[in-house]
């Protein structure tokens, strides 16, 4: 179904793991990407000739730093420069950092809140006028199962999800004549760099084995022992783009194999 025909979906964070997936969703409906993030420049470029290869699709790469407000409004104009528009918008970019709260180093509390939750204001303020002024949009937040439940030594990250939910439920209050939607989806656990990086830094806080961080910790939080799948997220982001989903708005959608249930 190419029933994002001529849109343009901007996704942040999207060189890896769900972000990706989500870029490749939307270019399969037809969609403009616009690629964001870090990474090896090799990588992503062929990521990017990848989805315009696949699915007959425009592809451009910005290397903005999300939380660098002056970046992300770049970024957006670029969007809108390239393609005309941007009618989707994906705050997905996303970093994560595990210590006990007494050792929790400052910078790595600010990065977390920069990254994960005033990136995704920063993006939201730049690319609204343009959604207002087609009577269209679509914002998706990606926050986490960590919005709504918390884990021990996740302060800054857990903060920042529960700050993207209120930020999600809140512009979709202000947008809510406006057509445009926006929602936020919370993933369980879904084994993407961004987990695996902290694997080290949970095995030392909890005192634990590798096996026992993914068992014990991230499989155990979730009754169905799976992890959740870049391409289950990217589906129920594509969905949310869709006409039937016009009335889901400041809605957050569990994506977590029954966590946050228990
Ligand atoms: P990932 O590490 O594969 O992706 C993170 C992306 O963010 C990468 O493209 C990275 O380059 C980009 N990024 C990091 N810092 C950036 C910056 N300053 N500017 C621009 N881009 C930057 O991990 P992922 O798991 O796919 O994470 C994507 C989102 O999903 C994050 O917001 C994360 O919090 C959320 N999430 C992940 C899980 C999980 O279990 N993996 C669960 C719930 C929510």
């Amino acid at each position: 179904m190419r029933n994002l025909n001529g849109k343009t979906a901007v996704v942040t964070g999207s060189t890896s793991g769900i972000g990706l997936a989500c870029a490749r969703a939307f270019a399969g409906a037809g969609a403009n990407i616009v690629l964001n993030g870090m990474g090896p420049h090799a990588d992503i470029e062929n990521e990017r000739i990848r989805i315009e290869r696949d699915f007959a699709v425009g592809a451009i790469y910005s290397p903005a730093d999300m939380s660098k407000a002056g970046e992300v409004a770049e970024l957006v104009a670029l969007a809108e420069r390239s393609f005309g528009s941007v009618d989707i918008l994906v705050n997905n970019a996303g970093i994560q950092h595990v210590s006990p709260i007494e050792d929790f180093p400052a910078e790595k509390w600010d990065a977390v809140i920069a990254i994960n939750l005033s990136a995704a204001f920063y993006a939201i303020r730049a690319a609204v006028p343009g959604m207002k002024k087609r009577g269209w949009g679509r914002i998706i937040n990606t926050a986490s199962a960590h919005s709504i439940v918390a884990s021990p030594f996740k302060s800054a990250y857990v903060a920042a999800k529960h700050g993207v939910a209120g930020l999600t439920k809140t512009v979709a209050l202000e947008l809510a004549r406006s057509k445009i939607t926006c929602n936020c989806i919370s993933p369980g656990y879904v084994w993407t760099p961004l987990v695996e990086k902290q694997i080290p830094n949970t095995m030392a806080a909890r005192r634990m084995r590798r096996d026992e961080v993914i068992n014990d910790v991230l499989l155990a939080a979730q009754p169905t022992k799976e992890f959740v799948t870049v391409e289950q997220v990217a589906s129920l982001a594509l969905f949310l783009c869709s006409d039937e989903a016009a009335q889901i708005t400041g809605a957050n959608l569990s994506m977590d194999g029954g966590w946050t249930a228990a």
